[in-house]
């Protein structure tokens, strides 16, 4: 594990962008490597950057999270997901697990929730 993480945050909001910088901050093991406002942006930055972990807001607009997640599953099943769910997104939750996610915060979230998942979604291997 020499290695840092390498993580790419996706959600609409640069508010959440923000708030992931800085509950990850000063944590010398896990990079991130980009921010996306929308699925279609997540994929091609995963194409292009190779992130270990994808944090992934659920309600976006041009790509939705279940539908990227659905993508990441088919083409880059490597890649491990958080979802990153507001109150209320229950159904797309549940329909998230049933492609595969099994890692979920919901938002506002604390640091070391998401520190605690991160660590987690790797430990599950691939
Ligand atoms: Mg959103």
């Amino acid at each position: 594990m020499g290695e840092k993480i390498r993580l790419l945050v996706v959600d609409d909001s640069p508010f959440i962008h923000k708030a992931v910088k800085k509950a990850l901050a000063g944590n010398d093991g896990i990079e991130i490597v980009g921010t996306a406002e929308n699925g279609r942006i997540c994929l091609d930055l995963v194409a292009q950057l190779s992130p270990d972990i994808v944090t992934l807001d659920v309600t976006m607009p041009v790509m939705d999270g279940l539908e990227t997640a659905e993508v990441l599953a088919a083409q880059h099943p490597g890649v491990r997901v958080i979802m990153l769910s507001a109150m209320g997104d229950e159904d797309l939750v549940q329909r998230a697990r049933n492609l595969g996610v099994s890692h979920f915060l919901t938002k506002p979230f604390e640091a070391t929730q998401l520190r605690r998942a991160i660590f987690d979604v790797l430990r599950e291997g691939v």
